[in-house]
């Protein structure tokens, strides 16, 4: 194992960076505003979105998961992981351009035309549809139905709900049950599903600025050239859609926690109280120790489990590890922070009560905490997983 970067990681990191300094932070303060006006889930505003992407790419921060042979960078998770922690330590959500769904790659020929490729090229925008209002975290208990016409064609029936870009894309990856006996074992299909084919979505309020929507499904017909993978075995391409999601999520949570640390240090050293700047307490020091020594262990975790895959090996039960722990982390962190910060921690004056709002998801979606533990727990009872183990 070696953990120094290459010159050239160091290079694109840097210039990562660079991107983020020049480009990013200097929105910061609009995108607080936007908040405030109750917009933040607007901000970046397309035309915006659109600029900082060309500059990106003029930079080579195009496709950077993705494979070369469709023009991508294919860098390794370990700084792809990386990435999403530098990114986490700026306020203003952004995603380089050139990326798309992970199992949209499995996509045969023709489809690959029509929604890989203008997905990677930014003209279409997918998402993600399993969860429905009677199956989250039972996703194997999906109810919508997939039936096969006389025509050739399938027609969609049933809800879906809490799907992040569900307002905003152009069409779903949505995984539909076309036999309930088979169930997960041949009997979930994924279809690709323009909106033009008839579905409707509405947006869901949200404590943070995630704005899913509820996705609905009536009579919905869709070519049988549409399903994604073959008849039956959606359900493996879904928890592949997951699982990719298990060291972003936990990456990107380790850099908003450093960034929440440092406002920590910095207030900290500023603000006093009973004559003395509060970061002379022991109190105020526990919290930003315990914080530091938290952010270090997640970070291993993560950028371990990245590595893992790196070199090909099954890192699920990493992965869940990770995703769990920073998760929780990441909560941890931001309430410290705030209570460092006193009244003004919870004013929306700070950045830090959005934080507290964002990363509260983390501890929900693509797999909750206690999903999470559930498996950790049964990878160590099966012996899928050992203690101990350097594998
Ligand atoms: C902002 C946001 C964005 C999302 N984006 C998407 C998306 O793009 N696409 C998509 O398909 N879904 C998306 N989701 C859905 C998300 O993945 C689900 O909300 C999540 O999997 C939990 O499912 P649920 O909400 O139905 O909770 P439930 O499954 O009803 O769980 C309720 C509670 O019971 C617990 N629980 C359930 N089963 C067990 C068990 N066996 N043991 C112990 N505890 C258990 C859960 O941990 C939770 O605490 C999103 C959700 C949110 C909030």
């Amino acid at each position: 194992m070696d953990f120094r970067l290459a010159p050239e990681e160091k290079m694109i990191l840097e210039t990562v960076r660079d991107f983020i300094r020049t480009e990013l932070t200097p929105l910061e303060g609009a995108q607080q505003e936007a908040h405030l006006a109750g917009r933040g889930h607007e901000f970046p505003d397309e035309p915006t979105t659109r600029r900082l992407q060309h500059k990106a790419k003029d930079l080579g921060l195009w496709g950077i998961a993705t494979p070369k042979e469709y023009g991508g960078a294919d860098l390794s998770t370990v700084l792809n992981a990386m990435i999403a922690m530098e990114m986490g330590r700026c306020l203003v959500s952004f995603q380089f351009p050139g990326r798309a769904d992970n199992i949209l790659f499995l996509a045969n020929d023709r489809q690959k035309e029509r929604y890989l490729i203008p997905t990677l090229e930014g003209e279409r925008r997918s998402c993600f549809a399993l969860t429905e209002p009677t199956a989250g975290s039972d996703a194997t208990n999906i109810r919508m139905t997939a039936t096969l016409d006389p025509s050739g064609d399938w027609v969609l029936n049933g809800e879906k709900i809490f799907i992040t870009n569900g307002n905003e894309a152009d069409f779903a990856i949505v995984f539909a049950v076309n036999d309930r006996e088979k169930g997960t074992r041949g009997g979930i299909t994924a279809f690709l599903v323009d909106r033009a084919m008839g579905w409707q979505s509405r947006f869901v309020p949200t404590m943070g600025t995630w704005g899913p929507a509820r996705l609905t499904f009536h009579n919905v017909r869709v070519p049988a050239e549409n399903v994604l993978g073959e008849v039956g075995y959606g359900f493996r391409l879904a928890m592949s859609w997951i699982g990719a999601g298990r060291v972003t999520i936990p990456a990107r949570a380790i850099g908003q926690a450093e960034r929440l640390l440092q406002m920590g240090i910095d207030y900290a050293q500023q603000r006093v109280a009973f004559g003395n700047p509060i970061a002379e307490y022991q109190a105020i020091q526990w919290m930003l120790a315990d914080s530091a020594v938290e952010i270090e262990s997640c970070k291993w975790m993560v950028l371990h489990a990245a590595w893992k895959q790196d070199q090909g090996l099954d890192i699920r039960h990493e992965a869940s590890m990770a995703k769990l722990a920073a998760a929780q982390m990441v909560n941890r962190v931001c309430d410290r922070i705030l209570q460092l910060h006193g009244g003004m921690g919870y004013t929306q004056e700070l950045p830090i009560e959005r934080l507290y709002r964002e990363v509260r998801v983390y501890r929900i979606f693509e797999g909750t905490d206690e999903i999470q533990k559930r498996a950790i727990a049964r990878n160590l009872l099966r012996g899928y997983a050992r203690v101990g183990s350097w594998d």
